[in-house]
């Protein structure tokens, strides 16, 4: 058995649908389990337009038309069977009148709840999944609908749901199974769950990766296909980084150490339920079915490779606070991240010299006038004592990770990195190395990180 998930693009048009049908059938012997995301744009349109609905927008209504236009267009393309074709286009019109009803019911309420936006954004992946069954039917697989409210128990966390995992299982096994075992495909909508009440929930945004995670480790699949858009994941991103290459084999740790830093690969939360199963992730191209892609397992299979890939984080603030009254003194770092805590700022890196004398931490760039308000006025009093000399920012600055699990224990790794940037002529600005030793990252002017991707990548020949 092997789960397949299918991202926004790639059932985002006829096209694309047209490979979804041969790559399922492709792989039938297999036993493939579907599980898909709204087209892509789909959730946005649907969340927009609610947000549109409130304001009495006389946008909503041509919003709905051109939602209908795109899924009816797909029906007709792609259905040739008369009935079955109808049949869809009847359900998909109705599921829209619904929709049209619950923005109609907003509007009249001028109000709006995340348990409202649930519902609504469900509409995506119930629309495209139905297509996604009858278009694998026409092809002749025997296919099955499965609305993901009626297997995925969640609780009532709307937006961002937490997942019940023992009435999950059980409840996607006992629906599932069933069908696999009629060598019928089921295709289940990602990204949205149901409570005990039977109320709509969501994932969080690009929850259908995390609904492939589940389903997959439920019916102990031998592997999760993650279908997306690229070849598999790379050394560096090759939009600038030449002889950027896809790695065969990543380890799950390396994987989640690279989404932290950038990558967008699989969200960390996503891969839970496959490495609590032990099960490997693939990722696949849909524009090219027949490339093995990389698979993320439990191994690292470093091999000669000590560094697996390069990435990096544009559009950070580095905030410093500096000072000699600082030295010895407990208690500056946690006030430090109680003041960025309480203005919701998220800290992406860390760095502290063990002179103690200065802290910075990285922050996205957009936080950083209400981070630095909220710490000038936290360290206020230290200022005019001079404990603390000043609270400065500099901008914009850009994180470069070096990752790879075959990196702990190995000597010269950081060496060898700082030498390859020194030598391009970057400066360093800030430097952190995480005590797992899976990744050392570094801080550099923005208009500089490409290059020094580039410096690292070819120092250790990741190319
Ligand atoms: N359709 C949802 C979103 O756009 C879930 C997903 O694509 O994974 O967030
Ligand atoms: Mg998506």
């Amino acid at each position: 058995m092997i789960t397949m998930k299918f991202g926004g693009t790639s059932v985002g048009d006829v096209k694309r649908l047209q490979d979804v049908a041969l790559i399922v059938k492709t792989h039938l012997p297999r036993h493939p389990v579907v599980v898909a995301s709204a087209m892509g744009g789909v959730t946005d349109l649907l969340l927009d337009t609610a947000r549109l609905a409130v304001k009495r927008s006389s946008q909503v209504e041509p919003n709905l038309r051109l939602l209908k236009d795109r899924h009816l267009q797909v029906s007709q393309a792609l259905v040739r069977d008369r009935e079955r074709r109808d049949e869809l286009m009847e359900r998909q019109a109705r599921l829209i009148d619904e929709l049209s009803t619950l923005y109609h019911g907003v509007s009249l309420l001028k109000e709006l709840s995340v348990r409202s936006l649930d519902a609504i954004a469900s509409f995506g992946e119930i629309l495209s999944c139905l297509q996604i069954a009858s278009i694998l039917q026409d092809h002749d697989i025997p296919a099955e609908f499965i609305d993901s409210r009626e297997i995925i128990r969640t609780d009532a966390n709307f937006g961002e749901a937490a997942v019940d995992f023992p009435t999950s299982s059980d409840r996607i096994r006992r629906r599932l199974l069933p069908l696999l075992g009629k060598s019928c495909v089921p295709v289940v909508t990602g990204f949205i769950g149901g409570t005990e009440d039977g109320l709509t929930t969501t994932l969080g945004r690009s929850g259908s990766d995390y609904t492939g995670s589940i389903v997959g480790a439920a019916l102990e699949c031998e592997e999760i296909w993650i279908w997306t858009d690229v070849d598999g994941v790379m050394t560096a991103d090759p939009r600038y980084v030449q002889g950027a290459r896809v790695l065969p084999q990543i380890s799950y740790r390396e994987a989640a150490e690279m989404s932290y830093f950038g990558a967008k690969i699989i969200h960390p939360k996503t891969m839970v339920p496959a490495i609590e199963a032990g099960i490997p992730i693939r990722i696949k191209n849909t524009f090219n079915p027949s490339a093995p892609g990389t698979i993320i397992s439990h191994t690292a299979d470093t091999g000669d490779r000590i560094v697996k890939t390069i990435t990096s984080i544009d559009n950070l603030s580095l905030i410093a606070v500096e000072g000699n009254g600082m030295v010895g003194v407990p208690g500056i770092s946690a006030r430090i991240f109680a003041a960025l805590a309480r203005v919701q700022v998220n800290v992406i890196m860390i760095s502290q010299a063990s002179s103690e004398h200065n802290l910075c931490v990285v922050i996205p760039h957009r936080d950083c006038a209400k981070a630095l308000h909220e710490l000038k006025s936290e360290f206020e009093r230290d200022i005019a004592k001079k404990v603390i000399d000043e609270v400065k920012v500099q901008n914009p600055v850009s994180i470069v990770a070096v990752v790879g699990e075959g990196m702990k224990g190995f000597r010269g790794v950081a060496g060898k990195t700082f030498t390859a940037v020194a030598e391009a002529g970057i400066n360093i600005v800030a430097i952190a190395q995480g005590s797992s030793e899976y990744n050392i990252s570094l801080v550099v002017e923005q208009a500089n990180a490409h290059k020094a991707v580039q410096a690292i990548h070819d120092v250790f020949h990741l190319g």
